[in-house]
């Protein structure tokens, strides 16, 4: 480390930076993490954590329904959006605390402040005690991803995920522009919660790159939890009328009147003030940090991770990330990542829980498939009297009869997913599919019992 301040510094201290500032220094390398916000990163303070929470919240709204053909009468529940807020708050707090704690306890020293490139050499951290300059061996980026709103009349007036988890007051009427993951999920869980919830989305079906039957069947669910769904359509003015009322206008005419407008329109990657053109490192057209299989950018000291190279923005992702380049730094430097059978879910109510390929992708890739496809109503709505409906899918390729997608919709997919996913690692074939027992009675037999491959 002669002549450096550090092995390795990190700029940002999310998913990704977290992870690899504390594994390094574990291995003793001397680390120090730049963070201009909250530890934790968007995962923990504005994205998975606090929404499966508030994800949580609004299920306990179909749970009650369900609970009357259980035998159970209930008062009329009542939500209490202020208390979901503060409980919210507090353990995301909580988590703040524990990141400082691991990152303290592995030796990592933690700057409170916004990192810049001076050049490829120096990085400058602006504390709130002035300026500090360092010169470290290696320097990681990992500073993630920030919202995208296109540009159109109005756009001041709409929110973007970043401002739903603290919205003041509840929105009673909300619409969601977008039909990605964010903007699926956030419409589930307001209308969950109790607001009536008008989804707008450009294309002909919601979750592109999703499997086609997945993403027509979500949409029949969405719009049987009572989220008005409409295709086809973009925002083309929000007007604030005198009120909070806004005025929404669309591509088709129509006018919309809600009191909050979310826009879910994808996320860019954060480099702004980055001083990424004073390093020399490469960046695409869209901004994202472009890097090599082991994260190398266009500078060899300089390493990237994660959301800002804007591949697949996802938190398990970037800690493997992370853990490839901690490898590559100070270990062996074995470790690679296979981008192929990454299981991701979507927590919209119901879940999606995908791994693999499409059914789309498998046709073009392999030729021959087989396809097997089980849709029913779970047991637990033979009772609840809730009309919602599972669907699971598998795609075998026929050649090899290895099982290359595995698909769901329905109640806590990612949950059942996750181990499916190690089976398809291991490369499981439709036969070990097959002769696997099942637990009965699971939705996720279902998985271990399709038999009859769809026709054609
Ligand atoms: P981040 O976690 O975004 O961390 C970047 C950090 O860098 C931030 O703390 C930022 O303040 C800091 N920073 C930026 N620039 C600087 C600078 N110049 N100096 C100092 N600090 C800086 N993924 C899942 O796997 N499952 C989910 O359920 C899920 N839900 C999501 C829900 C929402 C609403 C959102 C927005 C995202 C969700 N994601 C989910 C995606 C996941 O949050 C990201 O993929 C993950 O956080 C990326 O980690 P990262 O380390 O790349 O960046
Ligand atoms: P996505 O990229 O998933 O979706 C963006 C959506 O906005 C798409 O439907 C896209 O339409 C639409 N869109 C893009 N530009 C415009 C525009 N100018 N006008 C109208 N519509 C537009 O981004 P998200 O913001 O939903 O999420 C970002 C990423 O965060 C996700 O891709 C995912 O990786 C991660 N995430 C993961 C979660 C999880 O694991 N459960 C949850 C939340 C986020 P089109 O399809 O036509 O391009």
């Amino acid at each position: 480390m002669s002549g450096f301040d550090c092995d390795l510094f990190v700029i940002g201290g999310g998913s990704g930076g977290v992870r690899a500032a504390r594994m390094a220094a574990e291995r003793g390398a001397k680390v120090l993490l730049a963070e201009a916000a909250a530890l934790g990163g968007t995962c923990v303070n504005v994205g998975c954590i606090p929404k499966k929470l508030y994800s949580y919240a609004a299920h306990f709204a179909q749970d009650f329904q369900d609970a009357a053909g259980f035998g159970w009468d209930l008062e009329p529940p009542r939500f209490d959006w202020q208390r979901l807020k503060a409980n919210r708050a507090r353990e995301i707090t909580r988590l703040n605390g524990v990141y400082g704690q691991l990152l303290s306890s592995a030796g990592v020293e933690v700057l409170r402040g916004w990192a810049s490139f001076r050049d490829a050499q120096t990085i400058q951290v602006q504390t709130t005690e002035g300026k500090r300059l360092f010169r470290p061996a290696h320097v990681l980026v990992a500073t993630g991803g920030t919202p995208t709103v296109p540009d159109f009349p109005g756009r001041e007036h709409v929110l973007t995920s970043d401002s739903m988890f603290d919205l003041e007051p509840f929105p009673r009427r909300l619409v969601v522009a977008g039909g990605g993951y964010i903007a699926c999920e956030f419409a589930s869980i307001f209308r969950g919660l109790g607001a009536e919830v008008t989804q707008l989305h450009r294309g002909d079906q919601v979750l592109r790159g999703f499997d086609e039957e997945i993403r027509a069947f979500l949409a029949q669910e969405t719009r049987r939890q009572g989220v008005e769904l409409r295709l086809g359509v973009e925002v083309t003015r929000i007007i604030r009328n005198k009120g909070e009322d806004l005025q929404v206008r669309l591509t088709d005419g129509s006018e919309l009147a809600a009191d909050t407008v979310l826009f879910a329109t994808g996320r860019v990657p954060n480099v702004a003030g980055l001083g990424l053109e004073a390093a020399g490192v490469k960046q695409s057209a869209a901004g994202a940090i472009e890097v090599d299989d082991r994260f190398r950018t266009s500078v060899p000291t300089i390493l990237a991770v994660g959301d800002v190279t804007a591949r697949l923005q996802l938190t398990p992702v970037a800690l493997a990330e992370a853990m490839v380049v901690v490898d590559q730094l100070f270990g062996s430097g074995e470790r690679s990542i296979d981008y192929e059978l990454v299981p991701t879910a979507v927590f919209t109510h119901p879940n999606i829980g995908t791994v693999g390929l499409t059914e789309e992708q498998a046709r073009k890739r392999h030729g021959g498939v087989r396809i097997f496809r089980s849709e029913f109503k779970a047991l637990k709505h033979t009772l609840s009297g809730h009309g919602e409906r599972t669907l699971m899918k598998l795609v075998v390729d026929a050649a090899s009869d290895r099982v290359v997608g595995l698909h769901m919709v329905g109640p806590d997919a990612g949950e059942i997913v996750q181990g499916f996913a190690v089976a398809m690692r291991a490369g499981a074939t439709k036969a070990v599919f097959d002769s696997t027992i099942g637990i009965h009675p699971t939705v996720a037999e279902e998985f271990v019992t399709m038999r009859q491959p769809v026709p054609g």
